[in-house]
């Protein structure tokens, strides 16, 4: 088990061949779905009252739905090689979140689970959630800029690329989610509102912050 906050890997910019996240996540996968999900259960009225500012308000409720069904499933998925694991969860995600958000989180963690190794470390994770948000960019027709989760998604890629530290990761998230509030949605139901889209936080950028800020606060805390 690594403390993540003290290994070198995620200290050190340039360090990327160090450390061994993939122990860590073998090995607490279950403790990391459950956190997951009572994050999503705690914030769940808070996404869907930002999706319902700028969208049909279901955020809330398909994130809810999607991570109790992984919850339920926790053990069976820790059981799994963590690449199975990951691609596991995307295919129950697809099926359980529904909207246009599922399809896209499910896209996200297959995708990762085709790349990430059994042991990753700093370097493979990054390649693989690289290559994962491409796949999301490809399924949803989206870049960086149009008020999606992937304003989230590339400025986390991004920093752990950089080098930065667990908790820093986590705040580049809230910050880039924060950062969606004077976008004009240009993909998704938002953009269907357009100028009247700018002023409010995208829902799937918020949902996504606080997936990255669990998952780092879960690495960070394991020793
Ligand atoms: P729906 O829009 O079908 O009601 P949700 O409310 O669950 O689905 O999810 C909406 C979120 O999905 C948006 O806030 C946005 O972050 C994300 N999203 C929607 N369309 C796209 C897209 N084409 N590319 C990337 N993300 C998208
Ligand atoms: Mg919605």
């Amino acid at each position: 088990m690594h403390q993540l906050s003290n290994d070198r890997s995620f200290a050190t910019p340039g360090k990327v061949e160090t450390g061994n996240l993939g122990e860590m996540a073998a090995l607490d996968l279950a403790r990391l779905i459950a956190a997951a999900a009572d994050t999503i259960a705690v914030h769940a009225e808070e996404l869907t009252a930002l999706d319902q500012a700028i969208g049909d308000g279901d955020h809330g409720l398909n994130m809810k739905r999607g991570f109790e069904a992984v919850r339920a499933e926790a053990q069976a998925f820790a059981a799994k090689p963590l690449p199975d694991a990951v691609k596991a969860i995307g295919t129950k995600l697809v099926m359980t979140v529904g909207g246009a958000s599922g399809p896209l989180f499910g896209t996200l963690f297959m995708a990762l689970g085709k790349e990430i190794s059994a042991e990753p470390d700093r370097a493979n994770l990054t390649v693989a959630f690289g290559k994962a948000i491409e796949a999301v960019a490809a399924r949803g027709k989206s870049q960086v800029g149009q008020k999606t989760m992937l304003d989230v998604l590339q400025p986390v890629h991004d920093a752990l690329a950089e080098g930065q530290t667990a908790a820093e990761i986590a705040g580049i998230a809230d910050a880039a989610a924060e950062a969606t509030v004077p976008m004009k949605a240009l993909r998704g139901r938002a953009s269907f509102l357009g100028e009247r889209s700018i002023g409010h936080m995208d829902a799937g950028a918020r949902s996504t912050a606080l997936l990255v800020r669990i998952v780092a606060q879960t690495l960070g805390e394991s020793a």
